[in-house]
């Protein structure tokens, strides 16, 4: 059983695109690196100056985080940020983005986040929230908190 598991695993390191780039068997145009994440150039810049930043060690998702990575990672983003910010007086802003399973639009099973510099209302990234607190009464929202309360775990 583990066999398998560390064989899956091995075929996922081998095939994810993110790690070879972590790896340099792809290229990629690099803004950051140090011994736990890489921060590149996403190739759609979707905004100019959009960025992917990913830990180095393969996890697919934000669930996989343990507390020691999530904080080592997460520290590392303002940094990104702040540099990306100051490489072009337009960027009046930023989105950041962490896209998690394929029906929240992950296509890339790497953990990453973006780095999405904003620079008018107008220009290519768009979010919908929709606002749906008309359907929920106050018992309602209860139910949701308690039921997130009760899976919180350590
Ligand atoms: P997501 O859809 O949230 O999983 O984002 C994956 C992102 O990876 C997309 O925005 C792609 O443009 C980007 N991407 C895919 N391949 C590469 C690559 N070789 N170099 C840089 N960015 C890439
Ligand atoms: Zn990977």
């Amino acid at each position: 059983m583990l066999h398998s598991i560390n064989r899956k695993k091995v075929v996922i390191l081998k095939d994810c695109i993110f790690c070879k780039i972590v790896r340099g068997e792809i290229p990629s145009y690099t803004v950051y690196e140090d011994d736990v994440v890489k921060a590149f150039l996403d190739i759609s810049q979707g905004t100019p100056g959009h960025t992917l930043l990913i830990p180095k060690k393969h996890i697919s998702n934000i669930f996989e985080y343990d507390e020691e990575l999530a904080s080592e990672v997460f520290a590392r983003i303002p940094k990104v940020a702040r540099a990306i910010k100051a490489s072009n007086p337009d960027i009046k802003g930023m989105n950041i983005v962490n896209n998690n399973g394929q029906i929240a639009y992950q296509s890339v099973f790497h953990s990453h986040f973006h780095l999405v510099p904003r620079y008018t209302t107008h220009d290519d990234f768009a979010m919908i929230f929709k606002d749906n607190s008309n359907k929920y009464t106050a018992d309602d929202l209860k139910k949701v908190q308690q039921s997130i309360v009760d899976h919180m775990g350590d």
